[in-house]
């Protein structure tokens, strides 16, 4: 069913994202990686977007160019309408509390000398949340929430496993009241069925608190049991945007097609058409002319090597940036 239009809480317009390479040799002339290449979305509030791509394909830095952690080449990035760049010092501040952000790896990011209480406390204070005594009540709640036990408060991150340091990540970013959540390889780490739980209690929390996710993962499998939307990106730029099961079900891009066929299927009778990159992604800093996946793609013709596709709307929930995007069945 085609997605019914709100008015996003995220608005990233034409983003190009290019960092500096050093020179080697005086004379040489200015390079840089073209980690993000004119991308534009849009996130709904109470739902999940999720990028998705191979390694170097551009995803995290899309994440921290939301974050406002690195400032884009151009492009505009709207938070409820306001541009992010252009916030007061006490508008970014308040950004700061709705944008919240999980990495992948829960121990790098808890500071294994402070306990869990002191923790909480600390990302409360820094945003102004309640006194002292409510911020109690609010870490006993935090707790129930996402399932740990009380005592929890007065340990440190090292005493725990690998999936209730993932837990208290989540109670860390949900402490301040956030609005959106960037979760980046947020499960990544973790076992297959502690992957399973933690995106369970994500779905919970998103429903219960009205969250938005932007979910960040090189796993399309991942990402199929939480998002609503889901991005491809491919060598920085964006390669196919679809509803969750129009992507599933009908992927037009052949790159997405490679991503979705090194997915086991679990039923011998379902067969999937099987497309097999070979070679690795090519450099950033010198991205192939034409359609960037044309030295990997096994249906790329003399025109893809020439004419770069545009991201075209197939139909009203589905956009593709493949010439052939029509007459490729897989
Ligand atoms: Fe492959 Fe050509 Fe489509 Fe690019 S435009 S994905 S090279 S068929």
């Amino acid at each position: 069913m085609p997605s019914k239009a709100k008015t996003p809480i995220l608005e990233v317009t034409h983003l190009k994202q290019y960092f500096p390479v050093k020179k080697e040799r005086i004379l040489e002339a200015k390079r840089y990686v073209q980690a993000v290449d004119d991308v534009s979305f849009s996130v709904e509030p109470g739902t999940t977007v999720s990028i998705v791509g191979e390694s170097g394909c551009g995803k995290s830095t899309t994440g921290r160019a939301i974050l406002r952690l690195d400032d884009p080449t151009s492009g505009t990035i709207e938070y409820n309408g306001q541009d992010i760049a252009k916030l007061s010092k006490k508008e970014l501040k308040a950004f700061r509390g709705d944008i919240q952000v999980i990495f992948q790896d829960p121990f790098a990011s808890l500071n294994p000398r402070r306990t869990i209480r002191q923790m909480l406390n600390e990302a409360m204070s820094i945003q102004n949340v309640m006194d002292k005594t409510k911020r109690e009540d609010r870490m006993l709640e935090l707790m129930d929430l996402v399932g740990l036990p009380y005592d929890s408060l007065e340990r440190l991150p090292h005493e725990f496993s690998g999936g209730q340091r993932q837990r208290l990540g989540i109670a860390r970013a949900l402490a301040v009241n956030p609005k959106l959540i960037v979760c980046d390889e947020a499960v990544s780490a973790l076992d297959v069925s502690v992957q399973a739980q933690v995106l369970n209690l994500m779905k919970k929390l998103q429903k219960e608190l009205n969250l938005t996710y932007l979910f960040i993962s090189h796993d399309l499998s991942v990402v199929k049991h939480i998002s609503n939307r889901i991005i491809v990106m491919y060598l920085g730029k964006i390669v196919e945007i679809a509803d969750n099961e129009d992507l599933f079900q009908s992927p037009r891009h052949p790159y997405t097609q490679a991503l979705l066929s090194a997915i086991p299927i679990p039923d011998v009778n379902v067969k999937r058409t099987q497309i097999d990159i070979t070679g690795d992604v090519p450099s950033p800093i010198n991205p192939p002319k034409g359609c960037r996946f044309h030295t990997r793609c096994p249906f790329a013709t003399e025109h893809c090597r020439t004419v770069e596709p545009e991201l075209r709307t197939i139909n009203n929930t589905h956009q593709v940036s493949c010439h052939y995007a029509e007459t490729l069945s897989f």
